[in-house]
């Protein structure tokens, strides 16, 4: 039957089979398949899922192109049926269970992606590019270890489960268990296998033969096979090239493409992403015009670059647009087939078997040469690809290894003449295979890479530059030779790991690779070599960089090359052998048989080579000299010597150090000023030679090739080599002063001269902190570095890394630190902490240290010296103990005793003593007595019984000359080193006596002598101590004076408030002047008992308190200036800005904010200030394009006295008690009461909404008295007028009313409705700004946790009462057209407040309303009697805040949610409170209990589930009667409920069966919230007319978390207790119920929390929560993991480059970045410049999480910010260059927290760019 069926369908040669996977199974089973017959099915179907269309846009002739590619589609059609051909009819039911199988992967393999985070472990990492990936991490064991981090560059590999990798801990738990499960497969078959390997086949055919750029052979296959007769498509596609800016790129598109602005951009922003993009689709003519005008643009613009591709065209083609499909779909197919791989290593297998296959089209040789052929995604594709197919199992590493060692020389030199960067090229495959130690090892012994290496670097890099043997580097090298380094690279990762084992193979291969190494050595000696400029300075400075950037790249494998030949003798032999041979061929500045001539010093002569370093060629770079100080250090440990090592021909130690002499010697004539003439090259170079990154193989080898010399040189001789190569040798003579004057010798440079040879002896003999010329370990070598760095000052943990070499042995750093020095912890939140040096090793301390620059000896030296000082020791440095000298160059030591050095020293110090000696300088003394101490401590140590400085010494009569100079005053300076120095001597002779058997008297002259300078010199020391003491103390007072005056800004900054408030004047503080104020006011009310006692500052009984006289100096022309009624006007200078710090709960998306940095002056000094800022400002050059233009009227400034930021000027006013002086009321006084107040403002209202009033323009409003009269209340009109205190209208001054104007401007700039629309509302936005910024306040105080009665900051007191003062008082002076402008909001507000119109309380925020009620409501009703009311703290102010206190009362209740009531939890209540519910009268108990259930929407949502429980059907009372209206308008809702309503209200409220319970532990948590909610409210009254009575606050307020319900009410004049306001008599309740009354409320539907119309209600809490910034993990790499996977919005498949989150709000941005550029404006701009003007009204705080720093970001302008982020040294990490674990710091994070509420961030931006002259950053693109 099958066999029937089979033959039936597959005898038609067309493809009549339905569908392509029945096709391909029969064909499989018939056995014919073919990998054609999926190409061929690739090809066409891919075609389907690419798409193109030209949107038109307003612009027709420039349409936008938008190429789409359906990867989802192609997914399901295409690669899920071949999925299924491969693993039957269900493929993710057989994955699953493969995975259920175990995850059969011993290996992690994550490739990463950019951005992602790796970690590498310190202490079990094999080497630093070993890393592991966040899942593999958190599983592991490293996480305890001691761990970096840092982010993946792309296309590195996590290394998890590489035995070879880590030292321990080689899998972390997931990977363990994969190595437990066995390799083989029950679920794959070998029908499975041999389907994939016809897929895969197919796959790599497919994707090999169509991803090229040239792609001929696309488009050959592509021939004859058009689609249905439609005309053929083409696109042009432009590709990336690193030539090319994206300036130019877009410059190009626009113009010749036609391109839109946005559109090249976008382009372009995907040309860098992907490599390539599409720009036009077309005709194949229209397509090539295009391209050719592209190509022959770019060439024309260009600028010449040095690249390979410079003056190149732009890279262009044009595909067949089934071509670009075909690519599309085979970059997919890669990316999923990488996927793929990875899911099981019988696939890896097969894949590996497959691309083994030297004669397939997709062999690995193929993959890897035509991966330069391929644009960077296609790259990118292959890499991973070819690192999760490959590099999972040890046996394809390996000969993955083998292939790409084989064809590595060809894949580089591609590389080479290329131009995309190294991670986009397959030669960055390298760190994955030469980095595995026996990959490594077996391609060195059997493919010969390191040769291979070297070889090909010096073919490539170097050949092209030899001139005369020797490397010479053109002013400009080019690209190639930068390109070709990464080679040396490679290099370093092939020699990492010594082997263990040493092969025949290994020997040879190493020894090759070496002999390459020492070719490339012998043509650096000398390269770049200067010869001394006379007469005329350099032409031109010459190149040194190059040769520089060589060592440094090269200077590791020097060093790993020494230590893998230090493991072997054979090795090691052969090699020194190999130097040898290059030494003495080598013939710069050594010919091969030197001149030589005769030099006599002491009676001793040498033969010295004859090359004068200041004629003839020098050069800093000796490689190859160097080399040899490096091999030969480890000849000793082999029983070798320089004599029995080399049979053959050898060069002598002369002629090997002669080299590094002269070039010691040129360094020695630069310091002594002789190569002036030279430029700063050679200056750039010394520095280079001695810096940390270039000194291992330098300097320091350079000392040890000198020593070496010393070693084997006869010390006599070797001291004249180096007194004749300095020019010394005639000072060395004892009669050469005698000459002297007969010779013309240029002094200085002599004296020069002389110290640096004397101190090049003390570098020989003193540094010995290496293996192999002293006793001493690698470890100590760091610590004597560490110790002498210790010694200059106290260092970070970072300074002290950056100021160590790169540690390229594993033994963490920290162990070495803390053997030596002690972490001091920070003192300061903002400080880092330091490494201080431990006491006891201060006397380690080497001034002479080599490592040290002249500044960093010098202040190490000052620093020893004050401390010794402090410790009351001799005031100098003496030398430290030196280590014990190894075998081979013990002779080092006899240089301090052998005559030409005793001569030297003795010369020395006679002309010392000789006042008339012209050859000497101070610090040759000092360094001869530091030569002396070196020769007294080793000879104390004992190390050398040859040695016998002192018995040497004693014939030169040292001591004696000692003793002289001792008591000489031109070297008082080191008398204190003097006696250092005798004091050994004695030391050292009574050794030496009791050696001898203390017989013989030695030399009693000489003690006398000694003895008789004791009792002088500790009288002279102590006047040199004064001295010394009155020295220091004048540096120290010069260096206080030098940082006063830098610091000036700063000073003033911080002391600015101090300063400012000195300035009020203390007198008026006196409490006694108070109180005699306030017996005044009594006395004039007639009744004298007013209760003293009072704190209140409102209501009945208030207090009264005299104001403070206010006087300040103008911060301009220091004036002093007292505020008063009718003085000069003052100003404070204030900044006004947008703000959402709090969110807005007024119509409008944002507020206006108001800041003060408190500093007076007069108007018109400001305004002349102001005028010569301004026209400064306009002077100025502007830098760049200004994309935001400013308005000019709100021009920046700075406080002239602070610098703080500005741009507006607040005027200052009176005290308002000086306008209106409050009256006093008594208990029982006859008061107008508060429900008649509420009568005349309703009838108000109802005047102000007359539609008559409109035409009436003399007289806007009736006056007072008609609107009482019309409220039936005319008899009461006194009283009235009693609690209002209505005055006469006052002329303010006019400068004061200008600049309040001046000021309602700013802030109308900053308002979010425009300029025109807002003059109308002037006065609107000066109350809305006094209003935001005391609510701001508010909160800010809350957060920082300040009571009330605290002394408040300067800013924000003069800020309060500024504002507050100009809102009350403004309002005085209204005109008829501010009558008219205010009328409509007025009338508004008052219909909101009584009418039930508009919202209900719910959406009220109650002291918004109530100050609008108390600047507003006042004035216009005695607007029309020539009348004026300043608010004061009087009654009619105290009846306004308990009317919105009871609002607000309401509000809580009708949202108070009893969370646990009735989970039968005990309520979480305070006793206290329980007792004060109980004792509140049932009366009003039940009042409450009504009033809550009635109203309050937990409970009748709860009653109302409850009735519907019972099954009882009733009229839903939530269900309003819905009219057109209501639904409609929402702010003008009706006003009355209907009748019906009030019905259904009664029935449902009767009905007791659904009561909820209200008992007493409900009423006192409703007690307990009402309390708490009311706390905002509260603190702002309390602030507001702190401000406005100036009555201080009570000591209640005094302490933290003193702002209770109960004190404040105190304050305020409030009553506390429920009973006041729900006893039913009283006018409260009905006041309460008028405010929960609302439609709003009553109709609310409790369920969803609607109101009747259907709409949310905007909920406006009580007491908002203080608004925070997002939470931010504890650990750092918990958030960079987290957003590691984001994806930019704007493309599907790239992941965001610069991940930035905001802080505010949490949401992360794809920042600066070409790809989100939205347009603000017509402006575009970066994504966080967006969203901050959305997000917080133009400012916001970000973190760039991969760079880990805060940037405060405005409108064109920002600032970055320390990090919230520590590592365990207290130090942050911006950019995360250290890498070291980072924490939360919260004190930190809490800091930038109150400067963004604090309204600050504008500020710190104008701070931080006012200190520094950085380049101007692009903010507006961030
Ligand atoms: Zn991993
Ligand atoms: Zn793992
Ligand atoms: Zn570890
Ligand atoms: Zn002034
Ligand atoms: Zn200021
Ligand atoms: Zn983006
Ligand atoms: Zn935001």
């Amino acid at each position: 039957m099958e066999r029937f069926v089979l033959e039936d369908v597959v005898a038609p040669p067309t493809h009549t089979a339905d569908t392509p996977l029945k096709d391909w199974r029969l064909k499989y089973q018939a056995g014919t398949i073919q990998k054609n017959d999926f190409t061929d099915f690739f090809q066409k179907q891919s075609r389907k899922y690419f798409h193109y269309q030209y949107e038109a846009e307003q612009d027709a002739t420039r349409p936008s192109l938008k190429c789409t590619y359906n990867e989802a589609g192609a997914k399901e059609h295409i690669i899920n049926v071949l999925m299924e051909f491969v693993l039957g009819d269900n493929p993710k039911i057989v994955l699953d269970k493969l995975q259920q199988e175990g995850n059969t992967a011993t290996v992690c393999g994550k490739v990463f992606k950019n951005g992602e985070p790796t970690y590498s472990c310190r202490e079990c990492g094999m080497d630093p590019t070993c890393v592991l990936c966040v899942n593999c991490f958190k599983q592991s064991a490293h996480r305890y270890h001691k761990y970096k981090m840092s982010t993946s560059g792309g296309g590195g590999c996590c290394d998890c489960g590489d035995e070879e990798a880590w030292k321990k801990d080689h899998y972390c738990e997931e990977h363990l268990r994969g190595k437990e499960n066995p390799a083989s497969s029950t679920i794959i078959t070998d029908a499975i296998k041999e389907r994939c390997e016809v897929a895969f086949t197919a796959i790599l055919t497919f994707c090999v033969s169509f991803l090229e750029i040239e792609s001929n052979a696309s488009l050959e296959c592509l021939d004859g096979d058009s689609d249905d007769g439609q005309e053929e498509c083409f696109c042009t596609v432009l590709y990336n090239d690193e030539s090319h800016t994206f300036d130019q790129v877009i410059q190009t598109l626009t113009k010749i493409a036609k391109c839109r602005q946005k559109d090249a951009m976008e382009i372009v922003a995907a040309i860098d992403r992907e490599g390539r993009a599409v720009v036009k689709c077309d005709t194949f003519s229209e397509c090539c015009q295009l391209q050719e005008a592209i190509e022959k643009q770019a060439v024309t613009t260009l600028s010449a670059l040095h690249t390979p591709r410079a003056n190149q065209s732009l890279r262009v083609s044009v595909l067949n647009i089934r071509a670009v499909a075909c690519q599309q779909f085979a970059l997919q197919l890669l990316s999923w087939f990488q996927e793929f791989l990875i899911k099981h290593c019988i696939f890896r297998q097969i894949f590996a078997r497959l691309i083994m296959d030297r004669k397939a089209p997709y062999c690995i040789r193929h993959i890897l040469e035509y991966d330069v052929k391929l644009w960077k995604t296609a790259r990118s594709c292959w890499h991973r690809l070819l690192i999760s197919g490959m590099l999972m199992e040890y046996d394809n590493k390996m000969a993955l290894a083998q292939e790409f060692s084989k064809h590595y020389a060809s894949v580089v030199q591609d590389f080479i003449r290329d131009d995309h960067e190294h991670s986009f090229s397959i030669v960055s495959l390298s760190v994955q295979l030469f980095t595995v130690p026996s990959i490594a090892h077996y391609l060195i012994a059997n493919e010969g890479i390191f040769h291979k290496l070297l070889h090909t670097f010096y073919h490539a890099a170097v050949e092209t530059y030899i001139k005369n043997k020797t490397l010479q580097f053109a002013k400009n090298v080019n690209v190639s030779f930068k390109r070709a380094a990464y080679i040396l690279y490679d290099l370093r990762y092939i020699l990492s790991f010594k082997p263990d084992v040493w092969t025949d193979e290994l020997r040879e291969g190493f020894l090759e690779g070496c002999k390459a190494l020492l070719k490339l050595l012998n043509v650096m000696q000398g390269m770049e070599s200067t010869t001394r400029q006379t007469g005329q300075h350099m032409d031109y400075e010459p190149e040194w960089e190059c040769a520089f950037n060589l060592h440094i790249k090269l200077a590791t494998t020097i060093t790993l090359v020494l230590e893998w030949c230090a493991t072997d003798a054979v090795v090691l032999n052969k090699l020194y052998q190999m130097v040898m041979r290059y030494l003495s061929t080598n013939v710069f500045i050594v010919d091969r048989v030197p001149k030589r001539e005769e030099r006599q010093v002491a009676g001793h002569v040498a033969e010295c080579i004859v090359y004068d370093v200041a004629s003839r060629p020098v050069s800093i770079h000796l490689p190859l000299s160097r080399f040899f100080a490096g091999i030969y250090l480890h000849l000793g440990s082999f029983g070798l010597t320089f004599d029995n090592a080399v049979t053959g021909h050898k060069r002598s130690p002369e002629e090997i150090i002669e080299p590094i002499l002269c070039t010691q010697t040129m360094i020695a004539q630069v310091h002594a000023g002789m190569w002036r003439r030279n430029g700063y090259s050679l200056l750039h170079q010394l520095y280079f030679y001695r810096i940390v990154r270039c000194r291992g193989e330098m300097l320091d080898r350079d000392i040890i090739g000198l020593q070496i010399g010393a070693a084997l040189i006869e010390s006599n001789q070797y001291l004249i080599h180096i007194l004749n190569k300095y020019n010394l040798i005639k000072w060395a003579q004892p009669d050469y002063e005698k000459d002297l004057t007969a010779q013309a010798v240029d002094e200085e440079y002599l004296l020069s001269m002389i110290e640096e040879f004397l101190e090049l002896l003390i570098v020989i003999i003193g540094e010995r902190y290496v293996p192999g010329v002293a006793d001493v370990t690698e470890d100590d070598r760091i610590k004597k570095d560490i110790i002498q760095l210790l010694c200059i000052k106290a260092f970070s943990h970072s300074e002290l890394n950056r100021a160590l070499p790169e540690n390229i042995n594993d033994t963490p750093l920290e162990d070495v630190i803390d053997q030596v020095a002690v972490f001091k912890k920070p003192q300061k939140s903002d400080a880092k902490g330091v490494y201080q040096l431990k006491e006891e090793l201060y006397d380690d301390y080497n001034m002479y240290f080599y490592h040290y620059t002249k500044e960093e000896k010098s202040k190490s030296e000052e620093t020893q010296r004050l401390r010794r000082k402090n410790k009351g020791e001799l005031v100098c440095c003496p030398p430290p103990k030196l280590p014990k000298l190894t075998e081979g160059f013990v002779s080092i030591a006899n240089l301090l005793q052998c005559d030409v050095m005793m001569t030297i020293l003795t010369t020395v110090l006679d002309r010392a003593i000789d006042v008339s000696s012209n050859s000497f300088a101070e610090n040759h003394l000092q360094e001869v007595l530091y030569l002396i101490g070196y020769g007294l401590q080793e000879e104390q140590s004992g190390y050398y019984p040859f040695l016998s400085f002192h018995e040497q010494a004693r014939k030169y009569n040292m001591l004696s000359k000692l003793d002289e100079l001792s008591r000489s005053a031109r070297v008082e300076a080191h008398r204190d080193f003097i006696l250092w120095t005798i004091k050994k001597f004695k030391e050292l002779q009574v050794q030496d006596e009791e050696a001898a058997g203390g017989s013989e008297g030695t030399m009693p002259a000489e003690d006398e002598s000694v003895e008789d300078t004791r009792p002088l010199t500790a009288a002279e020391q102590e006047k040199q101590e004064k001295e010394e003491r009155a020295r220091l103390a004048a540096q120290r007072r010069a260096k206080i004076m030098a940082q006063m005056q830098n610091a000036q800004n700063n000073f003033m900054k911080s002391n600015a408030e101090m300063f400012a408030s000195a300035n009020v004047q203390p007198s008026s503080r006196d409490p006694s002047t108070a109180m005699e104020w306030q017996e005044d006011v009594s006395m004039l009310h007639e009744e004298g008992a007013v209760a003293y006692n009072s704190v209140a500052c409102l209501g009945v009984e208030r207090r009264l308190q005299q104001p403070e006289e206010q006087s300040f100096k103008c911060i301009l022309c220091f004036e002093d200036c007292t505020v008063s009624k009718d003085g000069p006007t003052l100003v404070y200078s204030a900044f006004v800005q947008k703000s959402k710090v709090l969110k807005p709960e007024t119509k409008y998306e944002y507020s206006v904010h108001t800041s003060s940095c408190g500093h007076v002056m007069h108007v018109d000094c400001w305004q002349e200030y102001y005028n010569n800022e301004e026209s400064k400002e306009q002077r100025r050059p502007h830098r760049g394009r200004q994309p935001f233009q400013q308005t000019p009227q709100s021009t920046e400034f700075q406080c002239p006295y602070c610098r703080c930021l500005s741009n507006s000027v607040l005027p200052i006013c009176a005290p308002l008690s000086k306008y209106s002086m409050p009256l006093v009321f008594h208990k029982g006084d006859e008061l107008f009461p508060i429900d008649m107040w509420i009568e005349v403002l309703k009838t108000l209202g109802d005047e102000l909404s007359m539609p008559a009033l409109e035409g009436n323009i003399d007289r806007v409003l009736p006056p007072a008295h008609s609107i009482l009269s019309r409220a039936n209340l005319y008899a009461n009109i006194a009283q009235f007028e009693r609690i209002a205190q209505p005055i006469d209208k006052v002329e303010l001054p006019t400068s004061w009313t200008n600049y309040l104007q001046h000021y309602i401007k700013s802030v109308r700039q900053h308002s979010p409705i425009d300029f025109e629309t807002s003059e109308k509302e002037g006065l609107l936005w000066l109350w809305n700004t006094c209003i935001y910024t005391v609510q701001a306040l508010e909160v800010y105080l809350r957060a920082v946790g300040k009571p009330f009665k605290s002394e408040m900051s300067i800013r924000h007191k003069s800020c309060l009462s500024g504002l507050i003062r100009a809102s009350c008082l403004y309002g005085i002076n209204l005109t008829c057209t501010d009558v008219k402008n205010l009328k409509e909001p007025a009338a508004e507000l008052l219909d909101t407040i009584f009418k039930q119109k508009g919202n209900s309380v719910v959406e009220w925020n109650c002291f918004n309303m109530m100050v609008q009620m108390i600047c507003m409501v006042p004035n216009l009703i005695f607007s029309s009697s020539q009348k004026a009311v300043v608010a004061n703290g009087s009654i009619m102010d105290f009846y306004a805040v308990q009317l919105f206190f009871l609002a607000n009362m309401v509000k809580a209740i009708v949202l108070f949610e009893p969370s646990t009531s009735h989970s039968g939890m005990e309520m979480d209540v305070d006793e206290e409170y329980d007792q004060e519910v109980k004792q509140l009268p049932q009366k009003v108990r039940d009042n409450i209990a009504k009033f809550y259930r009635k109203y309050n929407f937990a409970t009748r949502r709860q009653s109302c589930t409850s009735a519907q429980q019972l099954g009882r059907s009733r009229p839903q009372p939530q269900t309003p009667p819905k009219t057109e209206e209501t639904a409609t308008q929402e702010t003008q809702s009706t006003a009355e409920p209907t009748a019906d309503a009030e019905a259904l209200m009664g029935e449902y409220i009767a009905d007791d069966e659904f009561k909820a319970p209200c008992d007493l532990s409900t009423i006192a948590a409703l007690y307990d919230h009402i309390k708490m909610e009311m706390r905002e409210f509260l603190r702002c009254c309390c602030l507001f007319f702190h401000f406005i009575t100036e009555v201080e606050f009570p000591d209640e307020l005094s302490y933290t978390a003193s702002d209770t319900y109960e004190n404040m009410c105190k304050y305020l004049g409030l009553q506390t207790g429920l009973e006041t306001y729900f006893d039913s008599e009283g006018c409260y309740a009905s006041i309460l119920e008028i405010f929960a009354s609302h439609p709003d409320i009553v109709y609310c539907d409790v369920a969803t929390k609607k109101k009747r119309c259907g709409r949310e209600f905007a909920v406006v809490p009580c007491t908002r929560a203080v608004p925070r910034l997002v939470d931010l993990p504890e650990d750092f790499s918990d958030l960079i993991n987290s957003v590691s996977d984001f994806i930019c919005p704007n493309s599907e498949r790239e992941e965001m480059k610069t991940p930035t989150m905001c802080l505010v709000c949490g949401k992360t941005i794809c920042a600066q970045s070409f790809c989100c550029q939205p347009e603000l404006d017509g402006r575009t701009v970066g994504a966080c410049t967006y969203h901050a003007h959305f997000c917080g009204a133009e400012i916001c705080v970000f973190l760039r999480v991969r760079d880990c720093q805060i940037v405060y970001l405005g409108r064109n302008k920002g600032c970055f910010v320390y990090p919230p982020y520590l590592d365990e040294y207290g130090e942050t990490d911006q950019g995360l260059r250290r890498g070291n674990p980072l924490r939360l710091c919260p004190t930190r994070y809490s800091k930038i927290h109150l400067s963004w509420l604090g309204h600050g961030l504008y500020e710190e931006i104008a701070r931080l760019n006012d200190n520094t002259s950085v380049v101007a950053t692009q903010w507006h693109h961030m």
